[in-house]
């Protein structure tokens, strides 16, 4: 069997790695490695979970002990998708290199300017960043890509969904021809393999089982839901959300619910909090230290239900997932597997649960086919009509009022998503500001009753006389704009 002292690592890497308490390279590690060591260019494909980040973090520090940084000019270039994951590479450099001298610096929105600014005038050998903070950088005239000797992409086909694909082709364009890439990717879509062979000289194909075929540990289930009008299937849905995570009961240690926008994973993050279970949101418009937060406080154990975006979690190594709620079903099929890879790690079980409406139910015929099998399907367990019943009526409204409303076009394809990442600073403002908006509404959408005191018809307006209440909210008056009103009142 291949050890970690049979692939060319440098010793002290390899020290670092026993350490580290692992005994034998994955598979992808075994593959990689060795032609990386020998200057090669590496394709892998491999998604998260299966050590893809070491394949190409231990060669690196190998061949990059020897050397030294010279000022603005980064020897190693790491582009990731998303701020987590870059900050996750960068973690796994400190733990890799702790043996050996190397400078790295982390390129990501929400981390100042000035601090990156003086490690990189300082010189770097390891430079990890997504790619729009990294071309903002390139673009003030703070960084040199011509000494740049290892390039690696990383979740390429991520990159792909958010738009970064030209970003990454101008990227390459800096960078010396004579470079050595490693470029991992799980899935290998027709604009992967075209960038692939353009950019990457006869790389080493090291490709390793897909997540969807090696996930016996985890049981999935599927709960087919109706909606009694269209206008209150995301309440209905939120109410039967619940009862799923009740009906698991302790067995639900913990759990990622993964949402389609970021809108709904606010709205059902707070509506989750507001009826007494412990969750809190996590996707690209909140500001990197809450997301920190919140990450660190799920991967503690102190925070029970992690609500997320497909981005914000991606790639994410949180060892100990005993549920993932699919509260949407992905229109992605690839992301169904990766979302459900987020449970039942390391030889673990886990269990995935997903709620399909009606008009989701093509989607799920897709995932079904990809992953080559039927999901079971569990009964709802508030039954038809109890799910109904489950939505408190004075909420219903005023979600439907938040649905209905029409959100602010956000420009392109790629850069809208790109905002989930490394965030251009005023699109991100801008996104915030939308953000916040939904958020500001949604306790009061989904609150129990107790919570959320009903505003009968005539409550507000006999109350404030109709003159000074809003005009065009119906029965429902959110209760930040009931105090204005109420403000001008007392004046
Ligand atoms: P990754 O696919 O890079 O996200 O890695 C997934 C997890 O596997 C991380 O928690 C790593 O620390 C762990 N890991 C990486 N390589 C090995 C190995 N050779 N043996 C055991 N665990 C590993």
């Amino acid at each position: 069997m291949t050890t970690f002292n049979d692939l060319g690592l440098d010793p002290k890497v390899v020290r670092a790695v026993t350490e580290a308490g692992y005994e034998t390279p994955t598979p992808i590690q075994a593959g990689a490695i060795p032609a990386a060591l020998q200057g090669r260019d590496v394709l892998g494909i491999a998604q998260t979970g299966t050590g893809k980040t070491a394949s190409f973090t231990l060669p690196m520090i190998t061949l990059l002990a020897k050397g030294r940084a010279r000022a603005r000019m980064p020897r190693s270039l790491v582009l990731c998708p998303t701020r987590e994951l870059a900050a996750q590479v960068a973690e796994n450099f400190d733990t890799y290199a702790q043996h050996v001298k190397l400078t790295k610096a982390l390129l990501i929105g929400g981390v100042s300017f000035k601090e990156q600014d003086t490690l990189i005038d300082k010189g770097v050998d390891v430079l990890i960043a997504t790619p729009g903070r990294l071309l903002d950088h390139f673009e003030r005239g703070k960084l040199l890509l011509t000494g740049v000797q290892i390039m690696v992409v990383d979740e390429a086909d991520r990159m792909l969904d958010m738009g970064f694909i030209p970003d990454i082709e101008r990227i390459f364009s800096l960078t010396p021809f004579t470079r050595q890439t490693l470029f991992f990717s799980a899935t290998m879509a027709p604009e992967i393999e075209r960038i692939t062979n353009t950019f990457l000289s006869a790389p080493e194909r090291v490709e390793v089982a897909r997540q969807a075929t090696a996930s016996e540990t985890i049981t999935q289930e599927v709960v087919m839901v109706r909606a009694s009008r269209r206008d209150k299937a995301a309440s209905e849905k939120r109410a039967v959300l619940r009862a799923l995570i009740d009906r698991e009961g302790t067995a639900c240690k913990n759990a990622i619910v993964f949402c389609n926008r970021k809108t709904e994973v606010d709205i059902v993050a707070k509506s989750l909090a507001k009826y007494g279970y412990d969750a809190a949101p996590i996707h690209g418009d909140l500001e990197q230290s809450q997301r920190t937060r919140t990450l660190d406080s799920f991967r503690a154990g102190t925070l029970r239900f992690l609500v997320a975006s497909d981005v914000a979690a991606r790639g994410l190594d949180i060892p100990d997932v005993s549920h993932v709620f699919n509260f949407d079903v992905p229109t992605h099929s690839e992301d169904y597997v990766h979302r459900i890879g987020r449970t039942g790690r390391a030889g673990k079980s886990g269990k995935a649960i997903m709620i399909c409406s009606t008009s989701d139910e093509k989607y799920l015929g897709f995932i079904e086919k990809l992953i080559a099998k039927d999901i079971p399907r569990a009964e709802n367990p508030l039954g038809t009509t109890e799910s109904r019943q489950a939505v408190d009526s004075a909420d219903v409204e005023a979600a439907s009022e938040n649905e209905k409303k029409p959100r602010r076009s956000r420009g392109g394809r790629g850069r809208s998503k790109m905002a989930d990442a490394s965030a251009n600073e005023t699109q991100a403002v801008a996104e915030k500001s939308e953000t916040e908006a939904s958020v500001a509404e949604a306790p009061a959408q989904d609150a129990p009753r107790e919570e959320a005191p009903r505003r009968g018809p005539s409550a507000g307006r006999s109350a404030r006389g109709r003159e000074d209440g809003p005009v065009g909210l119906g029965d429902h008056l959110p209760s930040f704009i009931a105090k204005s009103f109420e403000e001008r009142m007392s004046r």
